[in-house]
């Protein structure tokens, strides 16, 4: 479509519908504020796309809940409260123009008085390995994200990586695999400690300061190449199925065209959630301040307070 075919005019833009964007859109909502929730994937955020089966201990009054759940709760509440996110419907642009803060998206564009970005750090996308024959069996024998955790039942598994992340994953394969080896090219995990101990416990194997060198698909299953970090010796590690659990790309492209002050890829916040940018607020994982940690909990009190500014914004603008 064209531009000049269609311009929704809501008072208020929340770009992202993680537990940030969600909860701000059950927040504007609940002061009356007039807003649409445009989401670019899926409503969830990292939890229903990146861990969808990890268990969430730290989320209060849902201890252990997998996160795809509580993300399923988040967006039920979004709807019930009246602000059901636009889904499929990714911003490219948002532009400061004379009367307000124009946001772009395929579908339409809109203009809209207060923008809160709650975009997490983008449409991520797994980080791939980046080595010979990786393309050649994703979807197939190699993964980025555990869809169904059945689907790895009583096979030989091999984790790729050493964060959280990776180390929650296959603590969780540990349950349904019959035998999980974590490759990792730093000599030690960078998990909590108490989850390399359960790893432990679960007789996990970990293949410490290695690094996967390329991957060889075969009729029995897949073949790991892999050598020594320090460029030494080298090994053939044999499996059914591999999770590649290394990060991801981030992709904030979108709010180049928007005077934000930068803190490397993220966005400056005060105490209020105001960027730099007038009318422009934003929370969670996207923004950093002194102190910022990127949790569920802190995204959603993030989430309270840019509301809160929003709402005083739109106020003073209306006088
Ligand atoms: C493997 C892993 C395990 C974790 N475990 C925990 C845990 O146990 N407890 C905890 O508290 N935290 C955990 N976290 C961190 C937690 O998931 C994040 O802090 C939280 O998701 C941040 O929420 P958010 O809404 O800011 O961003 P996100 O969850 O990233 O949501 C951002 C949303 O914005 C959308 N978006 C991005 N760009 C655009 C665009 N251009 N247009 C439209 N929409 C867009 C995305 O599609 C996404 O849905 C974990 C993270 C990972 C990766």
């Amino acid at each position: 479509m064209t531009h000049d075919d269609a311009v929704l005019e809501p008072e208020l833009a929340i770009i992202g519908a993680g537990p940030a964007g969600l909860t701000a859109g059950v927040f504007a909502v609940d002061k009356g504020i007039d807003t649409v929730i445009l989401e670019g994937g899926r409503a969830g955020g990292q939890l229903a796309t990146l861990y969808p089966h990890k268990p969430v201990y730290n989320y209060p009054g849902n201890s252990g809940i997998p996160a795809g759940s509580l993300a399923k709760r988040m967006v039920r509440q979004a709807v019930e409260s009246g602000v059901a996110p636009s889904e499929e419907c990714e911003v490219s642009g948002l532009r400061i123009v004379e009367n307000g803060i124009s946001v772009e998206t395929d579908r339409a564009r809109y203009l809209v008085s207060a923008v809160i970005l709650a975009c997490g750090m983008g449409l991520v996308l797994p980080r791939r390995l980046e080595v010979d024959g990786e393309r050649e069996v994703e979807g197939k024998k190699l993964f980025y994200v555990i869809d169904d955790p059945d689907g790895w039942n009583e096979t030989k598994v091999v984790v790729v990586g050493g964060g959280d992340g990776a180390a929650d994953n296959a603590l969780l394969l540990a349950r349904h695999a019959a035998e999980v080896t974590i490759i990792h090219r730093r000599e030690a995990l960078r998990a909590q400690e108490r989850t390399v101990e359960a790893l432990r416990s679960a007789g996990v194997r970990m293949l410490l300061g290695w690094d996967v060198g390329h991957i060889v698909d075969s009729t029995d299953g897949i073949s790991l190449h892999v050598k020594r970090a320090d460029g030494g010796e080298e090994r053939r590690i044999d499996c059914l199925r591999v999770l590649v659990n290394i990060g991801v790309r981030a992709n904030t492209d979108f709010l180049r065209t928007l005077p934000l002050e930068r803190v490397k890829a993220r966005v400056a916040v005060d105490t209020e959630m105001r960027t730099s940018a007038d009318g422009v607020f934003a929370c969670g994982d996207l923004v950093a301040y002194p102190g910022k940690s990127r949790l569920i909990v802190t995204a959603v009190g993030e989430a309270a307070t840019a509301v809160n500014s929003v709402e005083r914004y739109l106020r003073k603008r209306r006088h």
